[in-house]
């Protein structure tokens, strides 16, 4: 039983497949992807997208390949880059192909949309010569006829039902390393077809709702639909879809993590809205010290706290905390416990001396074996 039961996910159990370095389902921690919007035939735009994604903590990224000059693209792309790429394939099977063979190391492809079944054997044959997953991606848009006919409409069911199609096409010819995706933009039909689908399969799923829009509104969204099915247990890798620069579905990615405990990285600041009883400019102290503190990886948390109202309690449950005090006098805290006063001196710049050298004294009692590592390293 743990301390704090209220806090406590339990995860689905779901079987594992690797994409590429990165497994997915199981006891991993659930994994945060998006997608490149670069050309892929562009392969240095393409690199450079990813290289940024894979600084904001990208686990795997996904990369469209709609034609024949993309799919030998994501050769060169897959060796500037670390992280793996997954090739997204819609009903082409020979960009599947081809995309197996430059390196990718997952397909998402849907078999019910391939055609014949030979053309499946062979997609199927080149994720297993070249070590490939496989991601179902079922998505409310783009049902099939027979289905949208028998349903009336898109529907939870309507889409479950397309996975257990695709899913029996892949088990038929013993494959079995793929993850499932049932995305809709309607929030309600997204969060309904996920938990049915966690029902009816233990394959890993990846979670995600699809067209979610701008960066606040779809966050907003994304927040809602993943955050329900996340507290629920149920997820194993997740895309928050933004019409937005990919690194920011990175971000909010771990931002919907970390707020449900289930990844930690990076600074979690801890802030109040502020009010008529701040003692410093709490909201512009927030935004540069977050904006300071972007390059740390190390799971801490930090409280910035605008008065003795809330302070004090806060900085209880935090690894560094500060409470704003009058006469530009700030107290500040260390493991929850009161240890020294900030005056007339620069906050942000104190609190980022303070966090960066508490990162590296966190990241030298891992090494030394210490202390585990945390997930989200
Ligand atoms: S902690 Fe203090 S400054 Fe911040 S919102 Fe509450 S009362 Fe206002």
């Amino acid at each position: 039983m743990s301390i704090r039961p209220w806090r406590d996910i339990e995860r689905r159990k779901s079987r594992q497949v690797m994409v590429g370095k990165v497994p997915v389902g199981g006891d991993a921690p659930i994994s945060v992807q998006s997608m490149t919007n670069t050309l892929t035939t562009d392969v240095k735009a393409t690199v450079a997208q990813i290289h940024a994604m894979e600084e904001a903590g990208a686990d795997i990224v996904r990369v469209s390949c709609p034609d024949e000059e993309s799919s030998r693209a994501l050769k060169e792309i897959v060796r500037e880059v670390s992280v793996p790429i997954v090739a997204d394939i819609h009903f082409h099977y020979k960009r599947a192909i081809e995309a197996a063979e430059s390196g990718a190391a997952c397909l998402r492809i849907n078999p019910g949309n391939i055609g014949k079944r030979e053309k499946v054997l062979e997609v199927v044959k080149a994720a297993r010569d070249h070590g490939c997953s496989m991601r179902i991606g079922v998505n409310a848009g783009s049902l099939e006829k027979h289905l949208l006919e028998r349903f009336g409409e898109p529907c939870p069911e309507a889409m479950v039902e397309s996975a257990l199609g695709h899913i029996r096409i892949l088990e038929d010819l013993d494959f079995r390393d793929f993850k499932i995706s049932c995305k809709a933009s309607d929030v309600f039909m997204a969060v309904a077809a996920y938990m049915q689908l966690a029902e009816v399969c233990d394959y890993p799923l990846h979670i995600g709702v699809t067209e979610a829009g701008g960066l606040r509104t779809g966050t907003v969204k994304s927040s809602i639909g993943l955050g329900n099915l996340l507290w629920a247990g149920i997820g194993d890798t997740l895309r928050v879809s933004l019409s937005a620069d990919p690194v920011e579905e990175i971000k909010v990615g771990f931002d919907i993590l970390k707020s449900l405990g289930l990844r930690h990285r990076g600074v979690n600041v801890i802030s109040c809205p502020s009010c008529a009883r701040q003692q410093f400019d709490v909201i512009n102290t927030v935004a540069t010290l977050e904006e300071r503190l972007s390059h740390i990886t190390t799971p801490m948390t930090v409280s910035v706290i605008g008065c003795v109202v809330n302070g004090p309690g806060e900085a209880t449950m935090t690894d560094i905390g500060l409470t704003g005090g009058g006469n530009n006098t700030h107290q500040i805290y260390v493991g929850g416990l009161q240890d020294h006063r900030l005056k007339d001196k620069s906050i942000v710049d104190h609190l980022v001396g303070m966090i960066e050298k508490k990162a590296e004294e966190i990241e030298a009692a891992i090494a030394r074996g210490e202390m585990p590592v945390q997930m989200g390293h």
